[in-house]
């Protein structure tokens, strides 16, 4: 029980990604707060099965609505989970989308939604959840980025740039909070079997496993893996790093 005593919230945490991530924190003994945003009315069933499954394994979670975008929802869904348990310990910023289309094809709203989700939502989230790690004086923050973040892709320059920027966000925080004894770290994931890359064509995913030394796409839980041990006492001298997870993809 390596979590044991500790308060994890998980961004984006009804499906996906953020599922996995959510569940295997609190195998590990977290209580974990469920991130979901009011947008589709199942998003709360998702986020309220979740915490069902969570309580089930024996572990505490609550679900807590915000669009990461808002600013006053951020600092409301922060408070929501210190006054529940007093703290937060662990903040994984993993909710992201994507508005995937040419440079010269791309929209105002294409640019700046994702950008308001992937990185703006990221720093208003790390912002208000540094509060309580500072007075604790012990903190995780692991940001959900992307190789896309790294080595860019066509289709993709919002993406890359909001992703590329949240590594450039996590190395800066990192040397901010140093100090204060809270890590804060990048997990850039290649291609993980999601929502977010289900919709893509099946020409465009053989290419895509193709380039995979590993000769599979990733699951939800090789993240939740490498998430959970950057949110672990083991991994207390990593801090400032953005960590590749994409079967050998992009060494
Ligand atoms: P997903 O299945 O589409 O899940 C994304 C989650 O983010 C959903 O729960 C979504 O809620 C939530 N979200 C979106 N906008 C939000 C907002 N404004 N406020 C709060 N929550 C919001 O995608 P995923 O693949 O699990 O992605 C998780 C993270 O991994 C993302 O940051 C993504 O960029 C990153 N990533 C994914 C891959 C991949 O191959 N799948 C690779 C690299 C990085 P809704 O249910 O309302 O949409």
């Amino acid at each position: 029980m390596e979590l044991e005593g500790k308060v994890s919230l998980v961004t984006g945490a009804s499906r996906g990604m953020g599922k996995a991530i959510a569940l295997k924190l609190a195998s590990l003994g977290s209580k974990v707060a469920v991130n979901y945003v009011a947008i589709e009315a199942s998003n709360e069933v998702d986020a309220d099965n979740l915490v069902e499954s969570i309580i089930r394994l024996g572990r505490e979670a609550m679900s807590v609505e915000a669009d990461i975008r808002d600013s006053e929802a951020v600092q409301a869904m922060i408070e929501q989970v210190a006054d529940k348990w007093s703290k937060i310990d662990i903040l994984v910023n993993n909710a992201g989308i994507n508005g995937d289309t040419l440079l010269l094809r791309m929209s105002d709203d294409a640019w700046d939604d994702v950008m308001n989700t992937n990185l703006r939502g990221a720093y208003l989230c790390t912002k208000f959840a540094l509060r309580s790690m500072m007075r604790q004086q012990w903190g995780r923050i692991i940001n959900i980025s992307s190789v896309t973040g790294i080595v860019g892709n066509t289709g993709q320059s919002n993406y890359a740039a909001s992703k590329g920027g949240l590594i450039a966000f996590t190395k800066s925080v990192a040397r901010e909070m140093g100090s204060r004894n809270i890590t804060v770290n990048a997990v850039a994931p290649g291609f993980i079997i999601t929502g977010m890359t289900d919709k893509l064509p099946s020409e465009r995913k053989e290419a895509i496993l193709a380039m995979i030394p590993l000769q599979r796409f990733g699951q939800p839980e090789d993240v939740a893996e490498l998430v959970a041990f950057l949110a672990s006492e083991r991994a207390g001298y990593i801090t400032g790093q953005a960590i590749t997870i994409d079967g050998g993809a992009f060494p």
